[in-house]
């Protein structure tokens, strides 16, 4: 089915490819995510100028051919979010969210909410890169599982159906335990269910913050929900604090780096 697409795109990764070419891992709101080639876009002269980038949202066209690589043809900028590239926080925050939404919706599978949701959480990102916290982090995530169909349950054990004496989180069972049913699972307290359902039930520029001991927990009930329901597993949802001796030991996985690059 040769011809032309016609979408809009969020850059989620860029990289090098050839003399002057780059490959670009997009998203998209009806075509979920798909790869495309964008030829002398290294070139200085290139029509494309600096667009091709992560992190950019893009009105795109797109030659589709008989295999799985597209051929941009065309690119038009909605939004470059240029606040969030003078911030390194919000540009690893950014980093962040694309890997995690090109790698839990790694289909063609539409899924125009995810589209919007990583619109929104760039948009935010640019609009004050503040808003690069573990707390934001994690609430997107959350937003993810639920658009995933793989959200916790959080209102009853997720075994039994008891809605008091909630006292774990168990990633297999997909959800928070009661004290009879915690066998298998880890201590999850009050204060990191209620992130979990407020993260889940208001927007994103409102979302939850809460204590370093909390979002522990919280991320651990999120990596587990990602492992069990999803099979994959994500960076931290923050960069880990490099030791002030030793900046090398912050690390930065080769995706990223390259995405950034
Ligand atoms: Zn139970």
């Amino acid at each position: 089915m040769a011809g032309l697409l016609k979408t809009e795109a969020v850059v989620l990764r860029s990289m090098r490819y050839g003399e002057a070419d780059r490959i670009l891992q997009l998203y998209t709101p009806n075509r979920g995510r798909l790869s495309a080639i964008a030829k002398g876009v290294r070139r200085a002269r290139s029509r494309f100028g600096g667009r091709l980038e992560p992190f950019f949202r893009l009105r795109i066209e797109l030659h589709e051919g008989r295999g799985e690589l597209l051929t941009v043809t065309g690119a038009q900028t909605v939004d470059g979010h240029r606040a969030l590239r003078g911030d390194a926080r919000a540009l690893d925050a950014a980093a962040r969210a694309c890997d995690a939404v090109g790698r839990l919706f790694e289909t063609s599978e539409p899924h125009p909410g995810v589209f919007n949701l990583l619109c929104r959480k760039l948009a935010l990102l640019d609009e004050s890169p503040a808003q690069a916290t573990r707390a934001s982090a994690l609430a997107f995530r959350l937003k993810l599982l639920l658009a995933a169909g793989i959200a916790p349950q959080l209102g009853a054990c997720a075994c039994c159906g008891e809605p008091e004496h909630l006292i774990g989180f168990s990633g297999a069972a997909g959800g928070v335990v009661c004290s009879s049913c915690e066998a298998g699972a880890f201590p999850l307290h009050e204060p990191a269910h209620t992130f979990m359902t407020e993260a889940l039930r208001r927007p994103l520029n409102e979302a939850p913050t809460g204590e370093e001991r909390v979002l522990g927990q919280v991320e651990r009930a999120v990596s587990e929900m990602l492992e069990h329901h999803a099979h994959i597993r994500l960076m931290p949802a923050t960069a880990r604090r490099a030791k002030r001796s030793d900046p090398a030991t912050q690390e930065r996985p080769q995706a990223l780096r390259e995405s950034i690059a």
